[in-house]
Order: C-alpha cells, then sequence, then structure tokens
C-alpha cells in the first residue's frame, strides 16, 4: 500500500472512454470502472478518480446515457462531440480536456475489451514515477483468425518502415499530465495516437492483460475503416514508401535500357523478336508501378492538403464536467 496523503492536494486521474453508439454497454462499463475507482480511492486515501465519457457524435441513446450516469455520480462527466469525428479524434477530445484539469489521464475503450483490472498496475507504476504506461494485449486468443494475422502483420510492416509502436498496444494506456501537455502541442489532425505517444519520451512503462471479447454491441471498425487506420498508421509516420518508389523507379529504368540494349543488338543482328507478348506483357507490368507509385504519392499529398487546411479536429456539442473538475 503506497500512501501519498503527505502530497499537498490530491492527485486527480481521469478515465477517459470514447463511445460511439455504445448505448449496450455503456451502464455496465461505468459500473465496472466505478467499482475499480473506489478501490483505488480506498487503496490510496489521496487518490481522486473521475470518468469522462466523450461520445462522438452517437445516434443512439448514448448521450442520454452519459447525462444520466453523470448525474448520478459526482466523479463522472461527458463530452459531446458535434458528428462523428472518429475514434481518435474523441480520444484527443477527452485527453485535451483532461491535460487541462488532471495529474494523469487512462483511454480505454467502451467495450470492456481491455482489462479494467490492469488499471491498478498502471497506477502504482504511475505514482512509482512512470509518465506514459502502455496496456500490452498478452495474446489474441478472441480475436478471428484473419484479425490477429493481419494485426501481427501490419506491427511488424509498421515496424520495418520505421514507425515505432509498442507490439499488441492500442489505446489503452495511462498518460501523466507533463506527457499528455507534450501530445497536445503536435499539431497534426491525422491522428495516430499510438504511434504519437511513442515519439514523447519520457519514463514509459508496460503492463501486459488479456483481452476479451467485446462485452455487447458491434465493431465500430469495420474492415473498410481497419484499412483506413492502417494506412493512416504508415503514412503518417513513414517517408520510406517514397523513398521505396525512387529505388523502384531507378531499378525499372536500369532494367529497360537493358532491354533497349538487348533489342538493338537482335534487329542489328538480324533477329527478329517474335513475340508482342512479352511487350505487352512489361507495358502492362510499368503502367501498373507507375499508376501504384502514383497513388502512395497521392495519398501524401492528399494529407499535406488536410494537414494545411489546419480544420478544427472536433465541435464540442454538450458537455458535463465530473464534480470538482472545472468546466
Ligand atoms: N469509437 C468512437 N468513434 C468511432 C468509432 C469507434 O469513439 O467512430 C469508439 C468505440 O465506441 C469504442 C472504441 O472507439 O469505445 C473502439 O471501437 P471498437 O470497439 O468498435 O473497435 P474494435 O475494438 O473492434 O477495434
Ligand atoms: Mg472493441
Amino acid at each position: 500500500m503506497t500512501d501519498i496523503s503527505h502530497s499537498a492536494t490530491a492527485r486527480r486521474l481521469l478515465i477517459v472512454v470514447p463511445c460511439y453508439n455504445e448505448e449496450s454497454v455503456l451502464r455496465e462499463t461505468h459500473s465496472r470502472l466505478d467499482v475499480l475507482s473506489k478501490s483505488l480511492s480506498e487503496k490510496y486515501s489521496d487518490l481522486w478518480v473521475g470518468m469522462l465519457y466523450v461520445d462522438d457524435g452517437s445516434s443512439d441513446a448514448t448521450w442520454q446515457i452519459i447525462s444520466d450516469l453523470s448525474g448520478k455520480n459526482p466523479q463522472a462527466g461527458g463530452l459531446r462531440l458535434a458528428h462523428n469525428a472518429g475514434h481518435q479524434q474523441a480520444l484527443w477530445a477527452g485527453l485535451e480536456w483532461a491535460s487541462q484539469r488532471v495529474d494523469a489521464a487512462i483511454s480505454i475503450d467502451a467495450d470492456l475489451q481491455d482489462d479494467v483490472n490492469a488499471i491498478p498496475e498502471m497506477v502504482e507504476k504511475w505514482l512509482g514515477g512512470a509518465d506514459i504506461v502502455y496496456g500490452v494485449r498478452r495474446d489474441r486468443p478472441t480475436d478471428t483468425f484473419f484479425k490477429k494475422h493481419t494485426a501481427q502483420l501490419y506491427y511488424k510492416l509498421l515496424r520495418k518502415l520505421g514507425g515505432d509502436v509498442v507490439y499488441n498496444h492500442a489505446d489503452y494506456r495511462l498518460m501523466s499530465r507533463r506527457a499528455l501537455s507534450a501530445l497536445m502541442q503536435y499539431p497534426e489532425r491525422n491522428v495516430f495516437l499510438r504511434g504519437m505517444v511513442r515519439l514523447l519520451g519520457f519514463n514509459q512503462e508496460y503492463v501486459y492483460y488479456d483481452r476479451a471479447p467485446r462485452f455487447a454491441g458491434e465493431s465500430k471498425y469495420p474492415l473498410r475503416r481497419m484499412l483506413a487506420f492502417a494506412v493512416d498508421g504508415i503514412t503518417s509516420f513513414s517517408v520510406r514508401p517514397l523513398l521505396l518508389i525512387t529505388w523502384l523507379g531507378i531499378a525499372i529504368t536500369f532494367c529497360s535500357f537493358c532491354a533497349i540494349v538487348y533489342a538493338l543488338l537482335s534487329y542489328a543482328f538480324g533477329h527478329v523478336l517474335p513475340g508482342w507478348t512479352s511487350l505487352l506483357i512489361s507495358v502492362w507490368f510499368l503502367g501498373g508501378a507507375v499508376l501504384t507509385s502514383v497513388g502512395i504519392i497521392g495519398i501524401y499529398v492528399g494529407k499535406i492538403y488536410q494537414e494545411v487546411k489546419r480544420r478544427p479536429r472536433y465541435f464540442l456539442a454538450d458537455r458535463v464536467s465530473p464534480q470538482g473538475l472545472s468546466e
């Protein structure tokens, strides 16, 4: 048992939960977080624990539930985004709010796939001096074969391309206030939090847990969104695909020189090239290579376009602060 009651002011910890159409899980999530926060407050006499639910423009009763929970529980509050800004932006909204009001924030998904029982260990590491504590999945027994393997492949690819991410870590983590304030200084609009947080440095620690199946409701990440997120992860952190294109271009140019020399020699010595098949194939191949390259460059150009617009990340439509935290 760690006693921090000697410190002059109580430490405040906020659990930030992004919620998009989560009416079927929210009450259960809250009751589990509530049990946890009570046991934490018992253990650490000088620790205040609150929850902030960020409604990411849900179309179901999510916001009503959040308002109701906030009315009944003094340490619960919520932010309501004006539209569906996406998981990462919703998380950003919550963390930004936390960065100005509390000493540390833990981000966790609403569906309870991440084991809340890892939180006490995170808190312990934080009180022991860590600024960032990553929740890392031990294994993925509940994921489908497809999701498990594509995810592993993706982490490896991302690493190879130079993006530093923690293997098997999603967005379940604790961040101290100074880590949060540092994060808030990143101006980019394309946020891939697990990569950005890694860049912050400070004292980083890990906590391991088992991932459970979704408690209720459906995944808000269909394949289409997962793919978009995956591409975002790579293009936000690595310019190596651009370099690869350049090398590919140089290699192909070299090959085509050889082919030209060969063709000229054959012509000079009277060999008639019999096949147009090979020609056709190379034309197709080059067309494909060029198009792919242009496409990849296009992705980066698109990102630059989005960044230079400097659009606001989200708008707040409504909010209820947990009691004791300023508006
Ligand atoms: N989420 C969100 N906005 C979105 C999509 C998802 O805030 O546009 C939230 C969702 O409510 C959940 C978390 O992000 O708390 C992760 O989503 P989900 O569990 O559906 O993803 P999965 O675990 O299937 O990858
Ligand atoms: Mg989930």
